[in-house]
């Protein structure tokens, strides 16, 4: 009967131990939480550029064509200035004038503003694009170190898997499947250390009588309180 309890207990702490190495594995550590954001923000921008440089070439295109376009609207209304026979015309075309010489301005303001972002953009795109590849096999770099602890961790899981098979191979039929249903009912604790005379899951002091059987160790006793199989180690109590 202790023979059964220590591999309970064995089954339970390997299985404890299959847990949290899965979980170890699967978090990506804090450190290389904000050495991925800060590289794929770094790849983010690259394409955010790009993107864009594109958009404001074709905007830069655009005021090209208008203020050229305008250009040619203030050449008609030049010559029409030349050509007018009243005092009204000639007003009407100067207006005309005033309003596509504003325009021109702003466009050509605009034509600047794009000419200068551009400029800016390629710069700062080129900077960028020149760092990457150092920043790309620096992260790969950092990433290898974790994958290369995934896998320590791996070979730890296929051991205590392998070890908790044989435990549960070992163990009878009836008390594996009330272990398993504790364990599902208990979070994890179906084997509580009795510990100073009491359960070390709820504290709940164990019966002198209850104890006595406890350490002669002939059947399975439960916690009164939480109902779990009590362990008893005598180097523990
Ligand atoms: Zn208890």
């Amino acid at each position: 009967m202790s023979d059964l309890l220590g591999q309970l207990y064995r089954l339970q702490s390997r299985i404890q131990f299959v847990r949290e190495r899965e979980k170890r594995r699967d978090t990506v550590p804090a450190d290389l939480v904000e050495v991925d954001r800060a590289y794929r923000e770094k790849v983010e921008a690259v394409a955010q550029l790009k993107s864009r440089l594109t958009q404001a070439e074709l905007e830069r295109r655009k005021a090209e064509g208008e203020l050229s376009d305008l250009k040619e609207k203030l050449k008609k209304y030049q010559t029409q200035l030349r050509n007018v026979q009243s005092s009204r015309e000639y007003s009407a075309a100067l207006n005309e004038i005033d309003g596509v010489e504003k325009s021109i301005r702003s466009t050509e303001d605009r034509f600047l503003e794009l000419e200068e972002e551009i400029e800016t953009a390629r710069a700062d795109l080129q900077t960028r694009e020149k760092n990457l590849p150092s920043e790309t096999e620096q992260h790969e770099e950092r990433l290898k170190d974790w994958r290369a602890a995934q896998r320590t961790i791996n070979d730890e899981l296929v051991s205590a898997k392998d070890e908790i098979a044989r435990l549960e191979a070992e163990i009878p039929p009836r008390d594996r499947a009330e272990f398993r249903r504790l364990v599902d009912k208990k979070h994890g604790l179906a084997v509580a250390l009795a510990v100073g005379g009491a359960c070390s899951a709820c504290h709940v002091k164990i019966r002198p009588a209850a104890m006595q059987i406890l350490k002669q160790g002939r059947e399975i006793v439960h916690c009164d309180s939480c109902k779990r199989i009590l362990y008893y180690e005598p180097a523990s109590s």
